[in-house]
């Protein structure tokens, strides 16, 4: 295996190893395109929940090279796939009583596990899927962005009319806007962007407000004065938490979302006063076939995105000059790496 890893703060190295593929129903995978996501360049810059050195990028499609024990019927050679970027850690006391889903101890790659920025990867048959004709490579590297934005509309019990406020307009909010218009509900997504905003617009929502003073009341008059009974803050934008709660009715639900756990404050004041619901989703455990599936009967305009990309033996390079760059929202860090 060649891949680049993070040493340190700061630093790339290229590594080699050599893994032979002796687990039982385990496959190898040629890695044919990874996305080294803004939670990537925060591990670049250092993150004391990550234990270095670890392999960067979340994500990463591939194709099927070699497979050891009873692979699947539809996993054969040369099948497209796509590797689960959080697999359960099948050790944790939720793990060892089939609760997967709700373990304590998941292995998330590029953080506490490699992840994708190498040629060859060797992954269990259960945590791999395989990707249908229809969804293009560049799709699938927001599979997983897709899986966390489904897990949101499940946990907010989202009913058809129902309008969801999502408080900022990063990557995921933009997605989870338009899985929710997908899902017939109303999204009104609210950044301080202009930027973020047009991008909204061009994937298709249509209740975009700026976040300024008249924020409550523009949202009063969209939601017929009532304020919302489900709010959204992603984690990945830098508003302020204050806006989320300040736009919540009583009793109602705030879900904050999102891969990474930036420092964040929450003035519990208003949370009291007006007895908030707070829910906390930070992957797509269980939902990338769900992903798969809404992208094939395309509830969901990734290309509106338009990341760039690199071939490979450029990566590293570019990773290190991008890394100096500071965005926000729709157009943060996030480089696609070629290697076909
Ligand atoms: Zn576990």
């Amino acid at each position: 295996m060649n891949g680049i890893q993070i040493n340190a703060k700061h630093q790339l190295e290229e590594v080699t190893s050599t893994e032979a593929l002796d687990a039982e129903n385990y496959v190898k995978i040629k890695i044919t395109r990874s996305l080294f996501t803004s939670e990537d360049f925060t591990t670049l810059s250092g993150d004391n929940t990550v234990k270095y050195p670890v392999i960067p990028s979340r994500v990463g499609v591939g194709k099927v090279v070699e497979v050891n024990g009873s692979a699947p019927f539809d996993m054969e050679r040369g099948t497209r796939v796509f590797p689960h970027p959080v697999t359960a850690c099948g050790k944790c006391y939720e793990c060892l009583k089939s609760d997967e889903e709700h373990c304590s101890a998941f292995q998330v790659a590029g953080k506490n596990a490699d992840g994708f920025l190498r040629d060859f990867v060797l992954y269990p048959t259960d945590c791999v899927s395989v990707l249908p004709p229809t969804v293009k490579d560049n799709q699938a590297l927001l599979i997983d962005h897709i899986a966390l934005c489904d897990k949101i509309v499940d946990k907010l019990n989202l009913q058809k009319g129902e309008h969801v406020i999502i408080v900022g307009g990063d990557v995921l909010g933009i997605i989870l806007a338009q899985l929710i218009v997908y899902y017939q509900g109303i999204p009104i997504l609210i950044d301080n962007s202009d930027n973020n905003i047009i991008l909204a617009k061009n994937a298709g929502i249509y209740y975009t407000l700026f976040a300024d003073n008249k924020i409550e009341k523009n949202v009063a008059d969209l939601t017929g004065a009532r304020l919302a009974k489900k709010v959204v803050y992603m984690t990945g934008s830098n508003l302020n938490t204050d806006i989320a709660l300040k736009l919540a009715g009583h009793n109602a639900t705030v879900c904050f979302a999102g891969f990474g756990a930036p420092a964040i404050r929450v003035n519990f004041n208003s949370a009291i006063i007006k007895q908030l619901n707070f829910i906390c989703v930070n992957n797509g455990f269980g939902s990338i076939d769900s992903a798969i599936n809404l992208l094939a009967n395309k509830a969901v305009d990734t290309d509106v995105f338009n990341l760039p990309t690199v071939q490979g033996a450029q990566a590293k390079d570019k990773i290190l000059e991008m890394a100096q760059q500071s965005t926000v929202g729709a157009y943060s860090k996030n480089l696609i790496v070629i290697d076909e």
